[in-house]
């Protein structure tokens, strides 16, 4: 029940900001891990308003185990993919404008590099500026256990990842726990915003 608390007043905070407008994006934490049980947010629900007992419980195959009448969310499997192969104990997952943008932006080139900003020091166990991040970028898709696949893939070819980016459609990252998820896509989506706004400056000014 703390875990549910937390993922909600996560969710709540997350709205206030615009970053999962629309009853978009989703929210998870693992619960038990032998057999393993998912705290997962709703499918269609406004995240402003989420409330902790809203959340559902799902097994590894994203079937409801708590006595729920909800659908977990369409993402869910991606969720399971990524506590599996990263170990994370959460994962969060946002729609903002500027993660929309930057994961078309830098499509072409896979992904999205950010180097050289103060904000990185608050990834795990990144100490520097210095650090070089790269998000990769997925292709979107609707086929949500081919892009299980997709996903699961990238985080091996990336192991230093913190987080991944579906193609105009929004970010992932994860935690060993809510607060650590939270905090990284905090620094995250702020590092994403600033890269923004500084490119559309310089290509106004070249204009
Ligand atoms: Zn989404």
């Amino acid at each position: 029940m703390e875990i549910a608390a937390g993922l909600a007043a996560v969710a709540r905070g997350f709205y206030a900001r615009g970053w999962l407008l629309g009853t978009s994006g989703n929210l998870s934490a693992v619960v038990q891990r032998e057999p393993l049980r998912l705290a997962m947010s709703p499918s269609g629900v406004d995240k402003g308003e989420l409330k902790p007992e809203q959340l559902l419980s799902i097994d590894e195959n994203a079937r409801i185990v708590s006595a729920h009448e909800g659908k977990p969310s369409d993402e869910s499997l991606l969720h399971i993919r990524i506590v599996k192969d990263r170990g994370a104990g959460a994962v969060l997952h946002t729609h903002s404008v500027w993660n929309t943008i930057l994961s078309d932006q830098d499509a072409a080139k896979g992904g999205v590099t950010i180097t050289g900003y103060e904000m990185l020091k608050g990834l795990h166990g990144v100490r520097t500026h210095e650090h070089t991040e790269f998000l990769p970028i997925i292709e979107n898709a609707q086929d949500m256990p081919a892009l299980a696949e997709m996903v699961g893939a990238t985080l091996n070819k990336h192991p230093a990842a913190h987080a991944f980016l579906l193609r105009r459609h929004g970010l992932y990252s994860w935690g060993q726990t809510v607060a650590e998820a939270k905090r990284h896509i905090e620094i995250l989506e702020f590092l994403l915003e600033a890269m923004g706004r500084a490119f559309d400056t310089q290509r106004r000014r070249s204009d």
